[in-house]
């Protein structure tokens, strides 16, 4: 039994980025003002995050672990209605619980006694009183120490560090009042100031080159609304990794907001290169489905081409006032 729920754990949690989403979804959800994240060996070795959000007293700490347990959602008309939280399936701690040796730290805001509990290949080894600080810290070590097949499909340490990074700079860029840090091996990689401004959450997280060659989004048809940051034409990359999408404040991929993004530049970006964009786009919440594939992400609209092109015109509007 204990063997299939591992394999089943191993589906959910598929490398370091798939932990660091869950937890960081979870401070989050806590109304966190800060949220830290560490990585050691990208991830492989050790994943910490640390936040100031609600904390956990030692009965709710004791219960976050186990299967099925959420408290997010009171009953299935929540479910039915569609909740507000972003995790709400409650298994995360207990899937990342099974596949690795975890801790948890957590004491509630206004509390005075914190409380520490060891977890480790879906086991609690220890819960016992312990100083710390408000809010929860998570440690996560050993990823996969119990499912060598799955360990085995991990890939170097600096892809499974790009995949953290990716994850947690999206989070940063669509949370700009939450202060968002991440460190790997111990170096600093970026630190945003919780400012509440999308601009400077965009210059601590890609430099100031890059902040400086951004324009602003600022777009309404009505139905559909842009908004955010998209570059200079000359200022772009090989790669679509820059090129963030977030609808209704999720973060998504969708094939359809990239090509409405490049069509706007029209003819002016060199071949293979791409625009940094950061790019909130709210349609009616019955207007889309953001669940085809929660893990990957995808979106689907009713109507695919009303938002293409809004998100071109909000665009090639933003370059054209800006004289590009
Ligand atoms: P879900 O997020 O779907 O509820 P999780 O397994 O991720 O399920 O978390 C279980 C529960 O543990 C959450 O519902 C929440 O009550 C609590 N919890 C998890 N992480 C935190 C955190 N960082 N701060 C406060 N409470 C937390
Ligand atoms: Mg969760």
């Amino acid at each position: 039994e204990k063997t299939i729920q591992r394999i089943a754990a191993g589906e959910v949690v598929e490398r370091p980025a798939s932990v660091v989403k869950e937890l960081v979804e979870n401070s989050l959800d806590a109304d966190a003002t800060r949220v830290s994240v560490a990585v050691d060996a990208g991830g492989v070795e050790g994943v910490r995050i640390r936040d100031d959000g609600v904390g956990m007293t030692e009965d709710e700490l004791e219960l976050s672990v186990r299967e099925h347990t959420t408290s997010k959602i009171s009953d299935i008309e929540d479910l039915e209605a569609g909740v507000g939280t972003l995790g709400f399936r409650g298994e995360a701690l207990h899937t990342i619980g099974a596949v690795s040796r975890m801790t948890i730290r957590s004491k509630p805001r206004g509390g005075d006694v914190g409380t520490e509990l060891q977890y480790e290949g879906g086991e609690v080894e220890e819960i016992r009183p312990a100083g710390c600080p408000e809010g929860t810290v998570v440690e996560v070590e050993d990823l996969f120490f119990n499912t060598p097949a799955r360990r085995k499909f991990l890939k170097t340490t600096a892809t499974e560090f790009d995949h953290v990074n990716t994850v947690v700079t999206h989070y940063a860029l669509a949370n700009p009042d939450v202060a968002v840090s991440l460190e790997h091996d111990d170096r600093e990689v970026f630190a945003t100031e919780g400012r509440g401004d999308l601009a400077s959450t965009v210059l601590s997280v890609y430099g100031r080159e890059v902040a400086e060659a951004m324009v602003p989004v600022e777009y309404d048809s009505g139905d559909v609304s842009v908004s955010g940051l998209v570059s200079h034409p000359e200022t772009t990359r090989s790669t679509r990794d820059y090129l963030s999408t977030f609808v209704n404040d999720r973060y998504v991929t969708a094939r359809v907001l990239r090509e409405a993004v490049l069509d706007a530049y029209g003819g002016q970006l060199d071949a293979d290169r791409y625009p940094f964009a950061v790019l909130f786009v709210e349609v009616a919440p019955d207007a889309v489905d953001v669940n085809v594939h929660p893990r990957k992400m995808e979106v689907r609209f009713d109507d695919e081409t009303q938002v293409r092109q809004a998100v071109t015109d909000a665009v090639e509007e933003a370059l054209l006032s800006n004289g590009l």
